[in-house]
């Protein structure tokens, strides 16, 4: 994500940092100053919101650790003001894994809560509570209760939250994926309605926000599940593009230019010999044309990593993964040789295509 810097990697997910989240911090820091005018206080107060955020990063790990259970990897997490988000290279097909995803994160809020008000609370609030009041209070015993409230908060069924995802998969165990996820959509966005109002109630921009999300996520999700309905079943050999232009690392760039304007695909394979080693994306290219000129070599600005997918895989399956990859384009290898490529733009083309086939179907009948 733009934005972002990463901070480390734990558990064999890359952790981000997003600017937002900074920009928060110190501005909690700055209104504590002029609040408190104390150094002590702007400390605490950056402290604490510090230590939410590796809560944040906890749940979201559940959440990882659980999907790994399934084969499912997560790439990276990326920590922004509204929570983290966890890129997965999928979603959990089957029902009951998306349940036991859905859980793992507020699990682990509520374990950290058992943890503290089990064994840390008892011994340390003797010794250091002066004031029980929410506002006051000691330092673990706030974040305890934000811990605790995070891990409320996300229950709420409003879908895509994490409680929306629970009820979907209860419903899609009965229902069916298309019909659970409309439903769950149906309940989130009348619960995002609810956030708004109380939001602009009670003139809390957060709510709002949070209102905005849960509303466009909910519809994201449909369109993802109705595409992917449309997809499930059908092996990507019916929809790759086939018709392709092919590039070598020493090629100069002038050459992927000839291809472009001559109005092949955008994103181009690059082979050596039978292999491919890299993708040049158009991006890359005009990137590189701008820096660099048109004599540059494409093994010099060719994205090297990449998702490869067989012929026989279902398109559903490579969508998902196209999704998550940062490479718009995938090649298509067949024992390694190259067969085809699938883009964004060339399964929406599948679904377009599908989409009137229906609606002539559905004429004829009527
Ligand atoms: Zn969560």
């Amino acid at each position: 994500m733009k934005w972002s810097w990463r901070v480390g990697r734990i558990a064999d997910v890359t952790v981000y940092l997003h600017a937002t989240l900074l920009i928060l911090i110190a501005w909690v820091g700055y209104e504590y100053y002029a609040w408190r005018h104390r150094a002590g206080d702007v400390v605490e107060a950056v402290l604490f919101v510090a230590c939410f955020f590796v809560i944040v990063l906890l749940h979201e790990l559940g959440h990882a650790l659980a999907a790994r259970r399934y084969g499912i990897r997560t790439r990276d997490i990326t920590l922004m003001p509204i929570g983290g988000l966890a890129r997965m290279d999928a979603l959990p097909d089957k029902p009951h894994q998306e349940l036991i995803v859905a859980l793992a994160g507020p699990s682990v809020n509520f374990l950290i809560a058992l943890l503290y008000w089990g064994t840390i609370s008892p011994i340390s609030e003797l010794a250091l509570t002066t004031d029980l009041s929410w506002g006051g209070g000691h330092f673990f015993q706030k974040l305890a209760w934000a811990n605790l409230a995070m891990g409320v908060f996300n229950l709420v069924p409003a879908f895509p939250m994490d409680g929306g995802r629970v009820l979907r998969s209860i419903l899609a165990m009965r229902l069916g994926a298309n019909r659970a996820t409309r439903l769950a959509v149906d309940v989130g966005q009348a619960l995002a309605f609810a956030f708004g109002a109380v939001g602009l109630y009670a003139m809390n921009p957060l709510w709002v926000f949070i209102a905005l999300f849960v509303f466009v996520g909910a519809d994201q999700e449909l369109e993802l599940v109705k595409m992917r309905s449309v997809l499930s079943g059908v092996p990507i050999k019916r929809v790759m593009i086939t018709d392709l232009r092919t590039l070598a690392p020493h090629d100069r760039l002038d050459r992927a230019i000839d291809h472009t304007l001559a109005g092949f695909h955008q994103d181009f394979p690059v082979l050596e010999g039978d292999r491919v080693v890299g993708i040049l994306t158009r991006r890359g290219l005009l990137t590189a044309l701008t820096r660099q000129g048109q004599n540059a070599t494409v093994d010099d600005v060719m994205q090297r990593e990449f998702q490869t997918a067989q012929p026989s895989e279902e398109a559903d399956a490579v969508f998902g993964r196209l999704q998550t990859s940062d490479c718009r384009s995938l090649p298509v290898l067949d024992h390694n040789r190259l067969v085809g490529m699938v883009t964004a733009e060339n399964l929406g083309e599948f679904l377009m295509i599908q989409s009137a086939l229906r609606g002539k179907r559905k004429a004829a009948q009527g």
